[in-house]
């Protein structure tokens, strides 16, 4: 029998069958999967350290016996904390666990563990906070090893038994593995080839010779990623597009019939979408600007002048509430123009004609509406993923706007984008309210070109921030009362729906009723999250604007969006569980006209390094730069919130490293044209490609 990579791994394992099933968790099935699979950190035990020589602020790994381990709740902090005293022969230690209560279940008193992380700073109460730990079986991490890999696992699947499988895989197929990176990138760069660089990321001789072989596979990643970027685009190119002209005497009527004077910067940009227009190639445009920049009417001049040459636009909104939003003003813009307008969500159609006297049901409404847009009734058709659906046809679509794009997956932007003529491709605007720190936008979206709005309407204030102590709450809340009767709206963002175990965060529900009970039983409450049914929030969102509310307690479901211009504060629980472009989404649903508004953060959590990293919202009021900061202090992962779509899986590389990828793109811009030429690049690149649709 020969071993190849796509060889089950029951060939190479003694266990056979058990084996693949044990590993099968791990989304480990063939011999490339595992070695493909890397260890998430290493024992360096050739910086091992006795406990009795710690001292404080040390950065240690260190081994010993669990004396002792148990939860405790820690109610000056309104935390749990896990408590454990280790020792080896030369003394003991104290470590310390916030908020991981489920630890006591995998560390048993007895245990014998390994425990990477810092010491205190006070040498008197010495500990060791938040270590990662690993638990150490029999004889494991002895003998001579000194750097040793510690992958994820599951409960049955041991260390060691991947480590010795990992020995067999490395044996038996690195001769197997074939380069796939072109040699002159190899040289140049000054990476490791392939299989020496595998076997260094399992089984390193020293730390200098994992990280070269880390930064080869970090650049892989990036050079992969550009690669399809560039693909995509060279794709593009072999599309014709409808060409757009400027229709002067519409844009003009219609700029003038807007309640305010377009900013320079929204000229700008409007003129590099019309010019994009104008040529018979598809359009592939990002219009990145801060929260309130004005975004949505300079999609409206494009779908305006798309529409005036007889064409149709599509509109697609992450949310219900939001496409309803965007459905009032477009209405509202359009009408006088002569543009037709529908909205298209799944549980709503509006905008489509039907009899005064008849009633419909809205499987009959959609079925409508899916004619009328085929037959080109209807100019602009505003949804949310309800357009992407294969029923929805289009008799002549030249514009896609997809409004906070990066809510959207890759392979949904471009279903709607399928939607146009034969042979043809709509152009493509997308928007992302969400700021795309610079060095992002050419790693991630590198097949677009990119457009910034760079200045605020005028006349907008800078929303007053604070970082507010638990002590300060009552003042906070009487501040509110004064905005509420000053004729203001507030709101007040909550972590949660519903109350949970973990200690002191607020959730929204509670909440709604302490301050209703207890705080402002004489004003008008409400609430608003992501379980109520979607007619619920839009009648919600509809009494704010139409000031029957006076203060909205809802979770992060305000974030994106939604614009009720008359709100003059932000309250937000719980701050510190937030990323600082969340936080700042959160602090543009206020401050959207005349009036001064006010941002108060509350954290739950008093701990000093959590309240100095909110400090930068106070000073800092640019979307960009908080991202950036985001970037650098929690990675790409948390920056956009919880498991946001659109943002392609990467598993290495390190998106703050703009050198590199400048290096990756320069590189895959020189190999994208005789990509042929290297048989076993072409393979990988498609295989990533795969990789990343799928997800
Ligand atoms: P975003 O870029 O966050 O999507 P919106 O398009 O929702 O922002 O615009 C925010 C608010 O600013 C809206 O109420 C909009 O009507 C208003 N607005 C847009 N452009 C201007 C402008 N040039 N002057 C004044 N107000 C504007
Ligand atoms: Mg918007």
């Amino acid at each position: 029998m020969t071993i190849n990579l796509d060889s089950p791994i029951s060939e190479i394992s003694v266990l056979g069958k058990r084996c693949a099933k044990l590993f099968s968790g791990l989304g480990v099935h063939t011999c490339r999967d595992l070695l493909f699979y890397f260890p998430y950190r290493f024992d360096d035990f050739s910086q091992l350290v006795r406990i009795g020589s710690l001292g404080p602020r040390m950065s240690v790994t260190v081994r010993g016996q669990v004396k002792l381990i148990q939860n405790r709740r820690s109610f000056r902090r309104r935390m749990i904390v896990t408590e454990a005293l280790v020792a080896d022969d030369s003394g003991q230690v104290k470590v310390l666990w916030f908020n991981q209560p489920y630890l006591v279940k995998n560390i048993r008193t007895g245990d014998m563990v390994s425990l990477s992380g810092k010491t205190s700073d006070n040498f008197l109460d010495l500990q060791l906070v938040n270590p990662m730990y690993s638990r150490i079986q029999g004889g494991e991490g002895g003998g001579d090893a000194r750097i040793l890999p510690i992958y994820t696992t599951t409960e049955k699947l041991s260390q060691k038994y991947i480590r010795s499988l990992m020995a067999s895989a490395l044996s038996l197929c690195l001769p197997l593995v074939e380069e796939w990176l072109p040699d002159d990138v190899l040289e140049r760069e000054d990476f490791p080839p392939l299989g020496q660089s595998l076997n260094a990321i399992h089984n390193p001789a020293s730390k200098d010779e994992f990280d070269a072989a880390f930064t080869r596979f970090q650049f892989e990643e990036m050079f992969l990623l550009q690669m399809m970027s560039l693909r995509a685009k060279q794709q593009m190119q072999e599309y014709t597009a409808r060409r757009i002209s400027l229709n002067r005497e519409l844009t003009g009527k219609f700029t003038r019939a807007l309640p305010f004077l377009l900013t320079e910067s929204q000229k700008e940009v409007a003129r590099e979408i019309m010019h994009d227009m104008e040529q018979d190639r598809p359009m592939n445009r990002l219009l990145e600007g801060d929260v309130g920049s004005g975004k949505t009417v300079v999609a409206a001049l494009a779908a305006l002048n798309v529409v005036s040459g007889g064409a149709q636009a599509a509109f697609m909104a992450p949310t219900e509430l939001l496409a309803k939003q965007h459905y009032a003003n477009f209405i509202r813009w359009f009408e006088s123009m002569g543009v037709s307008v529908a909205l298209v969500t799944s549980t709503q159609i509006l905008g489509i004609a039907t009899e005064d006297s008849e009633k419909v049901s809205v499987a009959k409404m959609k079925k409508k509406a899916q004619e009328a847009i085929m037959r080109g009734d209807v100019d602009l058709v505003i949804g949310t993923h309800a357009l992407i659906q294969d029923s929805v046809l289009f008799h002549d679509l030249c514009l896609v706007v997809v409004d906070e794009q990066h809510r959207f997956g890759v392979g949904q932007r471009k279903k709607l984008r399928e939607k146009g003529r034969e042979e043809t491709m709509p152009h493509l605007l997308s928007m992302t309210a969400t700021p795309i720190p610079r060095s992002l936008t050419l790693a991630l979206y590198g097949d677009l070109d990119v457009s910034l709005l760079t200045t605020m309407p005028a006349g907008r204030k800078v929303i007053i921030t604070k970082v507010v102590p638990d002590r300060y709450r009552n003042w906070t809340y009487a501040f509110v009362r004064t905005q509420v009767q000053a004729g203001h709206q507030a709101f007040i963002v909550c972590p949660l729906i519903e109350a949970s175990d973990t200690l002191g965060v607020k959730s929204v529900e509670e909440e709604y009723k302490r301050l209703k009970k207890e705080v402002f039983p004489d004003l008008r409450l409400a609430m608003l999250h992501g379980k109520m049914k979607s007619e619920e929030r839009t009648r919600v969102i509809q009494e704010m604007l139409w000031r029957e509310v006076d203060i909205l307690i809802s979770t992060s479901v305000v974030e994106v969006g939604i614009d009720i211009p008359n709100a003059t504060v932000m309250l937000i629980e719980g701050a510190e569980r937030f990323g600082l472009a969340q936080l700042h989404q959160f602090r543009g649903r206020v401050g959207r006209s005349i009036h001064q508004s006010y941002c108060f953060l509350l954290p739950t959590d008093q701990e000093k390094q959590e309240v100095a990293r909110l400090k930068a919202l106070v000073d800092c009021h640019d979307g960009f730069e908080l991202a950036e900061k985001d970037l650098g202090l929690r990675g790409p992962g948390e920056l956009y919130g919880t498991r946001q779509s659109g943002i392609p899986a990467l598993n290495l590389a390190d998106i703050t490293n703009v050198a590199m990828i400048k290096a990756a793109r320069e590189w895959a811009s020189r190999y994208v044209y005789r990509l042929e030429q290297f048989p076993a690049l072409v393979e990988r690149v498609q295989m990533f490609e795969r990789e990343v649709h799928l997800e």
